[in-house]
């Protein structure tokens, strides 16, 4: 049941993180980063087609996205524009909730680090996203909440199954 919590409150963060990332969006004057179509091309010319850490080749078919900051609870990172780039499968599949500077520092060194990264902080920059959104407090309450709420109603639910299920068994 510890689990089952942490399963729903994680899911009410992302719904909650993606929906202060449209409204992000909107007040920095972006359509909501979906992404469709012509989106998945802006952001991919924004990085000339390479994987933002590998720089492998991808394209519309063969892209992932990542969130540089992870939507989690204790990153707090936004679907968002500015918070979305592009990367190849495996990147995407290794990273995880991983830092993404410490993940590129896996990835490269030197100057392929360097300008790497200055390519995604270029892009943060050229988006307008700042890291410092301030929701914690929001975040944090969601997360106690939900997953208070989703346990009381599924035990209440479960009780009234449990007897349902009793009252079948003593008739046969
Ligand atoms: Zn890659």
């Amino acid at each position: 049941m510890v689990i089952a919590k942490s399963i729903i409150s994680n899911s009410a963060i992302r719904i909650f993180l993606q929906e202060v990332g449209k409204f992000y969006d909107k007040e920095r004057g972006f359509e909501p980063f979906i992404p469709k179509k012509n989106q998945k091309i802006e952001l991919l010319e924004c990085f000339n087609y390479m994987c933002c850490y590998c720089g492998i080749h991808i394209d519309e078919n063969t892209f992932s996205q990542d969130h540089l900051i992870p939507m989690n609870k204790s990153d707090l990172g936004l679907h968002a524009w500015g918070n979305v780039v592009p990367c190849c499968k495996e990147c995407n599949n290794v990273k995880q909730q991983k830092p993404w500077v410490e993940f590129l520092s896996n990835k490269s060194t030197g100057k392929i680090f360097a300008a790497r990264k200055n390519i995604i902080d270029s892009f943060i920059t050229a988006k307008n996203y700042d890291p410092n959104m301030n929701i914690q407090e929001y975040a944090g309450n969601l997360y106690e909440d939900v997953g208070q709420v989703a346990m009381t109603l599924i035990n209440l639910r479960y009780k009234q199954a449990e007897a349902g299920i009793k009252q079948l068994l003593q008739k046969k």
